[in-house]
């Protein structure tokens, strides 16, 4: 099956609001204490993310830095829409940036496994060449293989650049760089991560919309994931019957998370936070929460986004299937 041709969709771009990230990292310091008992906040220049644990496809996440949303989830519920496969090497090409890191959540390419899958989106482009570090999460038939764990990660071939229905992930030059660094320990409210962080901005920034992407460790703790199952045979048209259709799993740090948050939706049909795990020991899929709040310590590294891109928008659009 051809995938979607980018001069045939409709592609927007509206800026977002840049706040210094001095600014950022005092409204994090005073607004996350409420989530989490040890916060920590800084502006600083990431570590090289090509090293374990992070194992990107670039060593930073800076340089023009930009949310990108890829349809949504009306091509997935209530019933799949196979025509929705894009290829990212194409996209990189199509919007003329190379070098270039693009990474964050998405849909695997099911025509590659012949399911549908997660997409652990990690890839880069630099003088042409791909580099295709995105990780995929299928489910595995229960009981299949002894200690068998309902869950199967594993990576992409480089010649192996699409994803489909969805996605949201941040595009930048993958250029080491200043970025907001939050180290954030013990949960004691009831928000997960990333919504903590989101509300916290919301709350400050207000009408004006402020978009973050790059990556987050968990250290330590146990966080929910869910992984898509093949496509549902029967449409899907509630929470409850999305709810029913993943799989969930608990699973275990270290765990690294790529994926996006954005403040508001500015009329263009956006997933506000939207973030997808994977591990050297297997564990990875759609992050919800973690379910160990007394361990919970994470860290994270986000850049600020200039602009959101957004991509194939559905048409015809609802609020299933975005928690
Ligand atoms: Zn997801």
């Amino acid at each position: 099956m051809a995938s979607v041709d980018y001069s045939k969709v409709p592609i927007t771009e509206k800026p977002l609001h840049q706040p210094p990230l001095e600014e950022i990292v005092e409204v994090l310091s005073k607004g996350l204490v409420s989530n989490f008992e040890d916060v920590s906040v800084s502006a600083e220049v990431s570590p090289d993310l090509t090293q374990p644990p992070y194992n990107l496809s670039a060593p930073g996440l800076t340089g023009n830095a930009k949310l990108v949303e890829l349809g949504g989830p009306p091509y997935l519920v209530p019933t799949v829409r196979r025509d929705k496969l894009y290829d990212l090497a194409e996209l990189l090409r199509h919007l003329r940036r190379d070098p270039a890191l693009l990474v964050g959540a998405g849909a695997g390419p099911w025509p590659y496994l012949g399911v549908n899958c997660e997409g652990i989106i990690n890839l880069s482009l630099k003088d042409g060449v791909v580099e295709q570090g995105t990780r995929i999460v299928s489910v595995q038939p229960a009981g299949a293989a002894k200690g068998s764990s309902g869950y199967k990660q594993q990576g992409l071939p480089h010649t192996e650049t699409r994803t489909a229905l969805l996605g949201n992930y941040l595009l930048s030059d993958g250029a080491p760089g200043k970025v907001i660094k939050v180290v954030a320990k013990k949960r004691i409210g009831p928000a997960n991560f990333i919504t903590a962080i989101r509300e916290t901005l919301k709350q400050h920034y207000g009408d004006k919309v402020v978009g973050l992407g790059g990556t987050f460790l968990l250290r330590e703790g146990s966080v929910k994931h869910h992984v898509m199952p093949d496509f549902s045979g029967t449409p899907l048209c509630s929470d409850a019957d999305v709810d029913n259709w993943l799989h969930f799993f608990e699973m275990r740090a270290p765990i690294v998370h790529v994926g996006t948050l954005v403040t508001g939706d500015m009329g263009l049909d956006l997933r506000v936070q939207h973030f997808h795990g994977f591990s050297a020991h297997g564990d990875g899929g759609h992050y919800h929460y973690d379910v160990t709040p007394e361990q919970a310590h994470y860290e994270a590294y986000l850049a600020l986004a200039a602009a959101v891109v957004r991509i194939d928008p559905p048409a015809d659009t609802h609020a299933i299937g975005r928690d």
